[in-house]
């Protein structure tokens, strides 16, 4: 084992804790392990998967503060918001202990007298799962309940600053009862990947973040003929629409654009509004995002940590700078504060055009781009014109006219109306494009991997 690098804390810029990485001999011993250990847990009862997570959720609920702190010390995120992370965790191991069965129950198809056919769901095997920092709980817990409960193994690469968390996460999954070994956190350099999905114990492989990890992991699950499921980046588009009463649209927007200090791949990123309601809404996103004000991370009630890290901070901040430069107008925030750690204000950018950074690329951080649009058509045209498609909005006075919208008109794997995009065990959750594709939650995230079986009995 050989240390990884020094991890630091982004709010004071200090020291954290060293983490030992695992060797790629190890790691694939790991998918050894979990793949003879998913044998036996493939054959548990719907029941028995059932009791460890939900046992999993009464552990999250109790040591909510402990992993809340640890979030905080890795990636910045505020006390306040990992608690609620942790919350919505225990909520989702709930869901899936409930309705897993459900999802999966075998499905009868009428053959009109020629013999009996139905749909089981098989296990798939062990799934190798490579996670983003943004919330180090939720997106493994995400995918790792629905995918226990299909009777499925897994082995979690987390994201190189918050090994604190993959290692919490494997243990809070064994303290819960599940069999030693079924999940693995392998703390291995993202070079190594590509060999751990050649594994023959891997059956297949998840990744939520970065085009480009997705497009290389893509492309090694490709090489090898096993399935992937990709959730990545996003510039979700919220459109303003002339009947919308400004201050409630610009409520949604910044709620939705602050999610996690704006590093969330389904944070609003454009702000599109028709000419005539941009100088209001202009006034009231400024004033709605003045209400999250940068502070220490761990006390109470914090709107606004520290990002994840200085480089992450600087790419913002540089392509803030290169939006003013080509046009954009700085209505609010906009400058790196004089002190230690990863900090970044909350910031608004209007006039946001082609060319445009804040227009053409994802920004991952607390900046709002406000683009001007002649009308609803102009609007929807502008929204669509993106690489990504994950999530989307429509803010409007009237639900009908949202809802033609969104269910017609924008290209993107979710479309909210007068409500900022979240994530719910009950709805599927993924993107098109580039934002990746498969879904997570709900039905179709469960069975994403399952061996859809078709039998048919003469
Ligand atoms: P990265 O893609 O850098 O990291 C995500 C994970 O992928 C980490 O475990 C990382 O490991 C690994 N990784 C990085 N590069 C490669 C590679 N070439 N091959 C294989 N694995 C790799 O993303 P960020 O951490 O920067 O997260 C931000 C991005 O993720 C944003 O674009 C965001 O929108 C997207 N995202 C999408 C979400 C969704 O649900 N759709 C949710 C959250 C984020 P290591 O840390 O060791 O490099």
């Amino acid at each position: 084992r050989a240390p990884v690098a020094q991890l630091i804390n982004p709010a004071t810029g200090g020291k954290g804790k060293c983490y030992p990485l695992t060797s790629l001999d190890e790691a694939l011993k790991a998918t050894e392990r979990a793949h003879a250990v998913q044998r036996d847990w493939r054959k548990a009862s719907f029941a028995d998967r059932s009791a460890v997570v939900g046992k999993v959720a009464g552990l999250l609920r109790k040591r909510a503060d402990d992993y809340a702190a640890l979030m905080t010390e890795e990636m910045g995120k505020t006390l306040t918001d990992g608690r609620a992370e942790i919350e919505k965790c225990a909520a989702h191991c709930d869901w899936f202990a409930g309705h897993a069965e459900g999802y999966l129950a075998d499905q009868p198809i009428d053959l009109d007298g020629a013999g009996e056919a139905f749909v089981a769901f098989n296990p798939f095997g062990v799934v190798l799962a490579v996670m983003p920092w943004n919330f180090p709980f939720w997106q493994v817990i995400r995918f790792a309940a629905p995918a226990l409960m299909a009777g499925n193994g897994a082995v979690l690469k987390h994201a190189s600053n918050v090994p604190g968390c993959a290692l919490a996460i494997e243990q809070l999954l064994r303290d819960a009862g599940l069999p030693e070994g079924l999940f693995g956190s392998v703390l291995l350099p993202s070079g190594d990947i590509a060999k751990l999905i050649e594994s023959p114990h891997i059956a297949a492989v998840t990744l939520t973040g970065s085009v480009g990890a997705g497009k290389s992991v893509a492309a090694a699950a490709g090489g090898v003929l096993k399935k992937c499921v990709l959730e990545l980046g996003g510039s979700d588009a919220y459109l303003i629409l002339d009947d919308a009463d400004p201050a409630a649209a610009a409520k949604v927007a910044a709620t939705a654009r602050m999610v996690n200090g704006g590093q969330s791949c389904i944070a609003g990123k454009r702000f599109i509004v028709v000419e005539s309601l941009k100088q209001k809404f202009e006034a009231a996103l400024v004033e709605a995002m003045r209400g999250y004000a940068m502070g220490d991370p761990s006390e109470e009630g914090t709107k606004l940590g520290p990002m994840q890290s200085v480089a992450a901070r600087d790419e913002v901040h540089e392509q803030v700078e290169a939006s003013i430069a080509k046009g954009a107008r700085l209505l609010l925030g906009g400058e790196v504060p004089d002190k230690a750690g990863a900090w970044y204000p909350a910031t608004v950018l209007t006039d946001v055009a082609p060319g445009q950074p804040a227009h053409d690329e994802e920004i991952f951080g607390p900046v709002a781009a406000i683009i001007t649009a002649k009308d609803e058509a102009d609007a929807i045209r502008i929204a669509n014109d993106s690489d990504f498609g994950l999530g989307s909005g429509v803010l409007t006075g009237d639900p009908d006219r949202g809802r033609r919208i969104a269910r017609d008109e924008l290209d993107a794997g979710m479309s909210f109306v007068n409500e900022n995009v979240r994530s719910d065990p009950r709805m599927p959750f993924g993107g098109v494009k580039h934002s990746g594709y498969g879904r997570e939650c709900a039905d179709y995230g469960i069975r994403e991997f399952v061996n859809i079986k078709t039998v048919l009995v003469k």
